[in-house]
């Protein structure tokens, strides 16, 4: 089971937490449409609040009334394909001896099962098959015998593969990110406190400011009196594997993901493409909303140079950016229909051409990625049924070849298109008069990072973490058991 989501949390002096965090699982929505929640804590007792549905549909008037407390976390699920479970839906609490924990989780733990069979025989019950329970018990059973700061270090210890946490354990709000830093998380200034977050929008929604990211291996401990935090990095890795397709794809373009505007990164990707596999069309246009930012950088370029590189002449505009595909913004993600008559039906729901800007004109259509291949095989005929002369679709991320164990729903092996198939077979297969990916190399570059620093194992098929029967893109090192001495660092 993979948890792929948005986490917040918030700790306030002199004000509830619960509408703040509400507003910021709104701004998150995009990480996760399948459940939504909250935990806070009064400083007496814990209140939580759980539901199947979007943020809106989750929390009905009042709900947020009966949360009290000045602390608090907040999580909304990715769907996965297939049952949609509630017993996966977070934030994830549980009471213990020494306190109560409410747990939310972004990512995926490659080493799950292994920790809950150990808990399991001491005598732990489980009540899902999600791996954040797991995290849940290892560091309640932790907190038994050490505090807070050498509890969250151990159980970081023991658990292997991508999170990003918020913890509300009693009413200290604390943040957690994986050694080599995969999925974000970064922290917000309040008015009135500071808060956590998935990404940096959730923390304009309150009228934050930035501070920073977490750091990989780093906990975050949010002070009770909203004064500040103290930072501990709790374990140290060499090289970083951040998730380059947050920055492709998942994240909000308004959002700043270690330290890199997510919009200008997909603008500058844009202007890779058309640097590496430029063509002259009469018409540049995205598949919204996903393809907008690398089309409007890939149309700047084109501005400037011809796709072969020369400068243009004065009175070459080059090729025209252009809105050919209209959004109904009320059809799902197609990603997620269970079958593939239903994705391909959702398609024609989702995008209708404008026939104006396409009829009788050679065009390049730009998007984000290719999965299945069942967007850019139902677009290029609807483009072609709609008068278009040539289709050529340009893609901003490389071929995606393997599946994500870090938290990103991929579809499995056998359904990526580009799992078996080379380019110019899927350019056949999707009846594209012209097809060209995007090149490692340029998202490393544009990410302003080493390729190393970057997890690439749905593009290359090596993964930062040791998994059953896949490769692995580097010596991990596992965690140094002796640890590095705590430091708090304001
Ligand atoms: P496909 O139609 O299966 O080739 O999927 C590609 C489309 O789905 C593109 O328009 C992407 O923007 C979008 N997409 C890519 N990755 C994901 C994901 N993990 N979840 C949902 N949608 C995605």
């Amino acid at each position: 089971m993979t948890e792929k989501c948005g986490v917040v949390g918030v700790s306030l002096d002199g004000r509830e937490a619960a509408r703040p965090l509400y507003y910021a699982l709104y701004a998150l929505q995009h990480r996760g449409q399948e459940s939504a929640g909250i935990v806070t804590h009064d400083g007496f007792q814990q209140h939580s609040h759980v539901e199947m549905g979007l943020v809106g549909e989750a929390f009905e008037e009042g709900d947020l009334d009966v949360l009290k407390g000045g602390a608090g976390i907040g999580h909304v699920r990715y769907p996965t394909a297939g049952s949609v479970d509630s017993s996966c839906a977070q934030p994830f609490s549980v009471s213990f001896k020494s306190g109560s924990l409410g747990l939310s989780h972004n990512g995926n733990l490659v080493n799950a099962d292994e920790i809950r069979e150990e808990l399991a025989a001491l005598g732990h019950a489980f009540t899902s098959d999600g791996d954040t329970e797991v995290i849940a018990h290892d560091l309640a059973r932790n907190l038994l015998e050490e505090d807070l700061v050498r509890a969250v270090k151990r159980t970081m210890q023991r658990i292997h593969g991508s999170y990003a946490l918020t913890i509300c354990h009693d009413d200290t709000v604390i943040g957690v990110r994986d050694p080599v830093g995969n999925r974000p998380l970064c922290i917000g200034e309040l008015e009135d406190g500071y808060m956590l977050a998935s990404e940096s929008a959730a923390i304009d929604t309150l009228d934050g400011e930035l501070v920073r990211d977490v750091r990989p291996g780093e906990l975050v401990v949010l002070q009770a009196d909203g004064d500040g935090f103290d930072s501990y990095q709790l374990l140290e890795r060499e090289q970083t594997a951040h998730c380059f397709f947050e920055h492709v794809y998942f994240a909000r373009p308004d959002s700043i993901v270690d330290e890199t505007l997510v919009y200008e990164a997909r603008r500058s990707l844009g202007r890779k493409l058309w640097e590496e596999s430029g063509v002259e069309t009469d018409v540049v246009m995205p598949v919204p909303d996903s393809g907008r930012a690398f089309a409007s950088g890939y149309a700047d370029a084109a501005s400037e140079t011809t796709a072969d590189g020369e400068s243009r002449a004065e009175n070459d505009d080059g090729v025209e950016f252009a809105e050919g595909l209209m959004k109904n913004r009320y059809v799902g993600r197609t990603f997620i229909m269970p079958t593939q008559d239903e994705r391909e039906r959702a398609v024609r729901l989702k995008l209708n051409p404008i026939k104006s800007t396409i009829e009788g004109k050679t065009v390049t259509v730009i998007d984000d990625s290719i999965v299945r291949g069942t967007t850019s095989t139902q677009l290029v005929q609807l483009l072609k049924d709609c008068g278009a002369e040539e289709v050529h679709v340009r893609i901003g991320a490389p071929e995606i070849v393997a599946p994500c164990y870090m938290g990103i729903d991929m579809a499995t092996r056998e359904e990526l298109i580009a799992s078996d198939k080379t380019t110019d077979e899927i350019r056949e297969t999707i009846d594209a008069d012209s097809l060209a990916y995007l090149s490692t190399e340029a998202i490393a570059e544009v990410l302003g990072t080493e390729r190393i620093d970057l997890c690439l194992g749905c593009v290359t098929g090596e993964y930062p973490f040791d998994i059953d029967g896949e490769a692995t893109d580097r010596d991990v090192t596992r965690p140094d058991l002796g640890g590095k001495t705590l430091h708090a660092d304001d």
